[in-house]
């Protein structure tokens, strides 16, 4: 990272009369460019092309958060109680989202997903989805507890959402609750039927597998997976739970529940996953359905990541595990122009590490949590 992107506060342009908020962290989390080859920590950011950082790593995936509010308390992201929320004239507007995504489109990025928290408790989603819909992106879809699913899966389907994922945790109603906190299996379950029936499809179910809790549930979430066609992805524990206790031996790696499906169920590699994607996607080999590992912790993915994040108060971020954001809010209130959030946007992909350094001795999980980033 150069001495310009550790000034805490810069304009978007050196000579910029907007004021922009670059808080860049000490290189404590993710690996340090400066580390890097000569020729890589050299190199000039350019001003033209797709949204590329140094590595060559091209960016074209943005995860827009909403809102860090969720009307659950998972036991792996959130304290039962006392969490704070940001309050709302912090939040980006829908039109300023909209506006950013645009700008966005515009530097190649194709597929966007609207996260939170939960990002159905925004009101009026609708609205942003249709905005978005206009813009054309290949992808446009969401990630959601399912809560709140069911009676909003038509109208989303209806302003443009393609795609969903449903996170469940847990298919027996008391651990759900355990592991949720808030909310109900039948719930969720009829949420994904509504999804479906609407189109919003194929509907991926998002588990996080913790040891000595819902790990006995992989046979039941592979064989939901061969019944219902719906694409279960078992995803690692990661250190974003806002409580700060991740513990490493509590993590079910994707090469585990690999070995537990398949020796049931044999599996098989799925070729060409059509470019870069979190999931290893495998088929069972009798051909009932599909399943994925998002094995960020014992598998990264960083050197084909191609996702940047905008953080519901408006903070553009280039790995979940970096505490280094670009706070594009100020750009927009104070008048900035489309050219410079669009530098803005270049700075944070160029700024990005190899990789999130899970696995490195003295690694600190990020200040802010998944909810409060979007994951
Ligand atoms: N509220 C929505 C939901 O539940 O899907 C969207 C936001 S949630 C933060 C996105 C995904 O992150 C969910 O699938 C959730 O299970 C996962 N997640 C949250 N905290 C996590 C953690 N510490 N490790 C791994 N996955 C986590």
């Amino acid at each position: 990272m150069s001495e310009e992107d550790s000034s805490p506060l810069r304009g978007a342009h050196g000579h910029s009369a907007v004021a922009v908020a670059v808080s860049v962290q000490p290189h404590r989390r993710g690996l340090d460019v400066r580390a890097a080859p000569a020729e890589v920590a050299a190199a000039t950011m350019p001003e033209k092309g797709p949204l590329v950082d140094r590595y060559g790593r091209i960016h074209d995936d943005l995860r827009i958060s909403v809102t860090d509010r969720c009307n659950l308390r998972c036991v792996y992201c959130m304290p039962e109680v006392g969490m704070t929320f940001l309050p709302r004239s912090e939040l980006l507007t829908y039109e300023e989202i909209a506006r950013v995504a645009r700008v966005a489109r515009d530097l190649g990025v194709r597929s966007i997903r609207l996260t939170g928290g939960e990002p159905l408790v925004r009101k009026d989603l609708t609205s942003l989805v249709s905005q978005l819909c206009a813009m054309g992106f290949d992808d446009l879809a969401l990630t959601t507890n399912g809560m709140l699913l069911a009676p909003l899966a038509q109208k989303l389907a209806d302003a443009g959402l393609k795609r969903v994922n449903v996170s469940c945790d847990s298919l027996r109603a008391e651990r759900f609750e355990s592991i949720r906190r808030r909310g109900d299996l039948a719930t969720v379950l009829s949420s994904m039927d509504a999804a479906e029936a609407a189109g919003l499809i194929p509907l991926k179910v998002n588990v996080v597998l913790l040891r000595g809790n819902n790990d006995d549930e992989i046979l039941d979430f592979a064989s939901f997976a061969r019944e219902t066609g719906r694409i279960v992805r078992f995803i690692e524990f990661m250190p974003l739970d806002a409580q700060g206790q991740w513990d490493r031996t509590q993590l079910i790696s994707g090469q585990e529940v690999f070995e537990r499906i398949s020796k049931v169920w044999p599996l098989e590699a799925v070729g060409d996953t059509g470019g870069p994607a979190p999931a290893e996607r495998f088929r069972f080999v009798d051909g009932s359905g599909e399943i994925g590992m998002i094995s960020s912790v014992t598998q990264p993915f960083c050197g084909t990541c191609n996702r940047l994040r905008l953080t519901a108060d408006g903070s553009f971020r280039n790995c979940l595990f970096s505490d280094d954001e670009y706070t594009v809010r100020e750009v927009i209130r104070g008048g900035g122009t489309d050219a410079e959030i669009a530098r803005l946007l270049r700075r944070a992909v160029w700024a990005k590490f190899p990789g999130h350094a899970i696995n490195e001795p003295g690694f600190l999980a990020p200040a802010r949590s998944m909810s409060m980033i979007g994951g």
